[in-house]
């Protein structure tokens, strides 16, 4: 099996000013792209070289893992986006987000703060567990919620090279835009 680098569904300007063209071709063209090339350098020869993606997140370890899961990660968050969002949900995942949360501002603080507050490297993601209630849960370095049986609806890449040619330091900004350029009707179809 050969990993290619997905497309990405809009141009590489189109989340300026949220996200730069410039951050785009170093973290989609560079990060990504590296992933990509580690894990095709990886898989002859190993358990995985016929296995997808959730398979090697679910049970890869090592580069395998970090490789495999970081290509899924960039891929998935890379898609929550759009430079002509709908910014709010609607229909059956609004109402879940007010029954676990309250609102979909109290959400979006919490989910902030998670992703402010991870140390490190990392990600922080909205999860749907098997009983259909939802989390925010933090993951270090290429973790995915997927390896403890969760359903990953939403994520924001926190580490540093998602943001500090736009932001330098400044995380809670990026992250406090990054609402601007969420496409509601893409969570909502991962539900
Ligand atoms: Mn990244």
């Amino acid at each position: 099996m050969t990993v290619k680098l997905p497309e990405l569904p809009y141009a590489k300007d189109a989340l300026e000013p949220v996200i730069s063209e410039k951050t785009i071709d170093f973290h989609y063209g560079k990060h990504h792209q590296a992933y990509v090339n580690n894990l095709n350098k990886l898989l002859p020869g190993s358990d995985f070289e016929s296995a997808d993606l959730e398979t090697i997140i679910k049970k890869g370890r090592g580069g395998i893992f970090n490789n495999g899961a970081q290509i899924w990660n960039h891929t998935f968050y890379f898609e929550s986006f759009s430079s002509d969002p709908k910014n709010t949900p609607e229909g059956k995942l609004m109402a879940i987000i007010e029954r676990d949360f309250g609102s979909f501002d109290q959400f979006k603080g919490a989910f902030e703060k998670a992703a402010t507050t991870l140390f490190g490297s990392g990600w922080a993601w909205l999860v749907l567990d098997e009983n259909e209630k939802l989390s925010i849960v933090q993951a270090s370095n290429a973790d995915n919620p997927m390896r403890n049986g969760l359903k990953p609806l939403l994520t924001a890449d926190v580490w540093e090279h998602a943001y500090y040619i736009d932001y330098k330091n400044r995380r809670p900004e990026y992250l406090g835009n990054l609402w601007k350029i969420v496409d509601w009707s893409v969570i909502e179809g991962r539900l």
